[in-house]
């Protein structure tokens, strides 16, 4: 029997937003959010760091859920400048992405690095959103199925679990570029990265599964429409609480 997940969508701010921006989109969503009135939606966002606070008291009252975009591997310490995973647990956090694109290219980020953060987060009661995704040139020369089983086996702890885990799909030839993937490269990465859940968390099948990669209301429909696709980790869209609520209205119910 097919697994019934929850469905999610999670919105990354990036590096955007001052305190009046962050509040009045938190607001928004808060107030409009819960009149979409699908069953077994989530909807989650994750400020920058500096607006987590404040968006967690915006929020406060609503289903929204809250989550940094990043955390260290260790709870404490000489790390300049890093946030760590009780820490945003502790200003009221459910969710963290971990490996984004993003980070991956501007900061080095291996698999392993990711996985330690994944850890951390979940020893500190944290949701771990993980992100893995094939560059335009791996696509290009065949390689994406392989590099995104590499990427997910590499990043994925020992403590990941249905309850603990997202996973989020995200080509980076995708990301930010207004090009997503057609709805057959989503459906044939989102049925790789389900066998390779399958093979290796207990309870594979009810974690769920993003797509992300230049999500929009116009093309929320039929992605949400592939098999596996528990949901969207978006970007751009996310920063306008019209589109975002669109989006999140296009999950079928
Ligand atoms: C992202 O940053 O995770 C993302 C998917 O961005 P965008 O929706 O803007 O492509």
């Amino acid at each position: 029997m097919a697994e019934k997940r929850r469905r999610l969508i999670a919105g990354n701010w990036k590096m955007n937003g001052l305190r009046d921006d962050g509040l009045s989109l938190a607001v928004q969503i808060a107030r409009r959010g819960p009149t979409l009135k699908i069953p077994a939606l989530d909807l989650l966002i994750c400020p920058p760091a500096t607006l987590v606070s404040l968006v967690v008291q915006a929020v406060a009252g609503s289903p929204i859920a809250v989550g940094g975009q990043d955390c260290h591997a260790n709870a404490s310490g000489a790390h300049t400048g890093d946030i760590s995973a009780p820490m945003l647990a502790d200003l009221g956090c459910r969710y963290v992405i971990v490996g984004h694109s993003e980070r991956r290219a501007d900061h080095g980020e291996t698999d392993s690095r990711v996985r330690a953060k994944a850890a951390a987060a979940h020893a500190a009661g944290l949701v771990a959103v993980i992100c893995i995704g094939e560059s335009l040139a791996q696509r290009d020369t065949g390689q994406t199925l392989d590099v995104i089983a590499g990427q997910l086996a590499g990043s994925l702890p020992q403590s990941a679990s249905q309850a603990n885990t997202v996973v989020a799909y995200e080509p980076v030839w995708a990301i930010g570029s207004g090009r997503n993937a057609t709805v057959e490269q989503v459906g044939e990465a989102h049925a790789a990265i389900r066998r390779t859940l399958l093979e290796r968390v207990a309870g594979g099948g009810a974690v769920r599964l993003l797509y992300g990669g230049s999500v929009k209301p116009n093309n929320a429909k039929q992605l949400f429409a592939v098999p596996d696709v528990d949901g969207a980790l978006v970007g751009g869209a996310s920063l306008k609480a019209d589109d975002f609520l669109a989006i999140a209205a296009a999950v079928p119910s």
